[in-house]
């Protein structure tokens, strides 16, 4: 399947001279969207995870169905002040601009192996924060699954030492 066909992207947005890959026309095609997450959920299946982690809001979008098919629990990675017991936090720089994530601190338990989701992979930075903190945990990073890799962005390069799934790529 090509999934291209169902992202759709925009000019523009949320910047001049940005083109968005909006994955939403992807998740309204149920058939579709099912099919990626199976595709997801394949790459991890022989990794042995304990359980998913995924950035918000596009990272639950894939992280969540993917845990669910899995039969393994799904951490929720945040910006800062919307988890509401004690967390790790790191700052990250963005593709435009720079924030904080966080996680809770008991999310992950030491030795647990880890499937990190996200959407989408542009420069890496976002996955890296999120690598940093699960590892900080005593988590093990099993596999990397995106719907999208923006492959001129160099995203990978950051990843180098893990194993990287991306369902498509520009
Ligand atoms: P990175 O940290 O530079 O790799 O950026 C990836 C993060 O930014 C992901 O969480 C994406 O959801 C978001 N992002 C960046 N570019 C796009 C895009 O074109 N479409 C959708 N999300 C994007």
């Amino acid at each position: 399947m090509d999934f291209k066909e169902y992202i759709t992207v925009v000019p523009d947005f949320p910047k001049e001279g940005i083109l968005f890959k909006d994955i939403t026309t992807l998740m309204e095609n149920g058939q579709v969207y099912k099919h990626a997450i199976d595709e997801m959920a394949k790459f991890a299946q022989a990794k042995n995870v304990d359980v998913v982690v995924g950035p918000e809001a596009r990272g639950f979008v894939v992280g969540c169905p993917v845990s669910y098919v899995l039969g393994v629990g799904f951490v929720p990675v945040r910006k800062a002040g919307k988890l509401p017991r004690e967390v790790i936090e790191i700052q990250y720089g963005l593709e435009y601009g720079k924030d904080t994530l966080t996680m809770h601190k008991d999310s992950i338990k030491p030795g647990q192996r880890v499937l990190i989701t996200d959407d989408l992979l542009a420069t890496g930075g976002t996955i890296e924060a999120t690598i940093q903190m699960v590892e900080k945990l005593g988590g093990v990073v099993a596999g990397i699954a995106f719907l999208i890799e923006l492959s001129y962005l160099n995203g990978r390069d950051k990843l180098g030492q893990y194993d990287v799934f991306s369902l498509t790529t520009y």
